[in-house]
């Protein structure tokens, strides 16, 4: 089935109005952002709102700013622009990183932070990032706002905890001096979703890793990253045996499953390798800086 069912449209001008109009047409409604992961669902009448509320023409959903000592990204900021950032990439360069093989141009002009988030796909490489750095999800409803920390927000594949009524606004990433951060990713090919994917940032003070952060996807990690890996990690020096020990502690705690981009040896395996690869390169970013 190539053709969505029929389906009533609204264009909001702002989040009071756009929150109106979802609670003005119930559990059916839906936000539609870039339209690249729900417009296909349609297609394929895996979803079928009756009401699509655009959000794309309200201003405030967009952009990227440092607010205190945190970074603030827009649930309406395009892949593209996070690529592009300046701010980003002083603080946190994975998102170049992870960015640079996220779909194809022409996805990421138009994908947003908040749709791929919001989508909760268990290969999502953004939901990863989100999770590593220990993100947090602020969304509006019509009694105000609610911020939800990353690692609670996703309640399992294609679920998140944004209700009926609620519109994920923004991301909000801590500052974190002296952090290194990187992202791996082994993909099939050019664009294409992640067989896996690690992203973490590491702080090196004094030859101890004191803070850290691992994000997985693809893997079938719980919330998209590996507590039981920064454990194994956090308190150390950043040793080679040190950071393997906790890529193993990271791949022991994901779930792979099987499917056509590979077995859950292969996924185990570098869900490992990625995670250490990124690690070694965030150690000497930390202790570089
Ligand atoms: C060819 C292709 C390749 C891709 N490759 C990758 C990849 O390698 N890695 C990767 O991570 N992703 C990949 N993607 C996914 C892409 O990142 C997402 O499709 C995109 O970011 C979704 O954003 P959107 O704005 O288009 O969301 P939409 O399709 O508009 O929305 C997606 C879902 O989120 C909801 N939603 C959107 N915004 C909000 C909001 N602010 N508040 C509440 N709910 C909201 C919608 O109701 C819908 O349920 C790929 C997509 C395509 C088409």
């Amino acid at each position: 089935m190539q053709t969505p069912a029929p389906v009533e449209y609204a264009k909001a001008s702002s989040i009071a109005e756009a929150i109106s109009l979802l609670e003005q047409n119930g559990d059916e409604s839906r936000v539609i952002a870039g339209g690249y992961s729900l417009l296909p669902m349609m297609k394929l009448r895996l979803a079928r709102p009756d009401m699509l509320v655009d959000i794309n023409g309200i201003a405030e959903l967009s952009g990227i700013r440092i607010e205190g000592n945190e970074i603030v990204v827009g649930a309406l900021t395009r892949h593209s622009e996070i690529l592009s950032s300046a701010i980003l990439f002083e603080h946190y360069p994975l998102f170049r990183q992870a960015e640079h093989v996220i779909a194809d141009p022409i996805v990421r002009v138009r994908g947003t932070i908040g749709g791929s988030m919001c989508q909760a796909d268990p290969a999502a490489d953004l939901s990863a990032i989100g999770s590593a750095l220990r993100g947090t999800a602020v969304i509006a409803n019509s009694g105000g706002t609610r911020t939800v920390p990353m690692r609670e927000f996703h309640t399992g594949p294609y679920d998140t905890v944004v209700a009926a009524g609620e519109i994920l606004t923004e991301v909000r990433f801590p500052i974190r001096p002296g952090a290194g951060s990187a992202y791996e990713k082994v993909e099939r090919r050019a664009g294409d979703w992640a067989v896996a994917s690690a992203g973490v940032f590491v702080v090196v003070s004094g030859g101890i890793v004191t803070d850290a952060g691992i994000g997985l996807t693809a893997v079938g990690a719980d919330h998209y990253c590996s507590p039981e890996g920064e454990a194994a990690l956090i308190g150390k020096a950043p040793t080679e045996d040190n950071l393997a020990a906790a890529a193993k502690a990271a791949s022991d705690s994901s779930n792979p499953y099987a499917d056509q981009r590979g077995p859950v040896d292969y996924k185990r395996h570098l869900a490992s390798e990625l995670t250490l690869r990124a690690l070694r390169r965030a150690v000497n970013a930390s202790q570089g800086a």
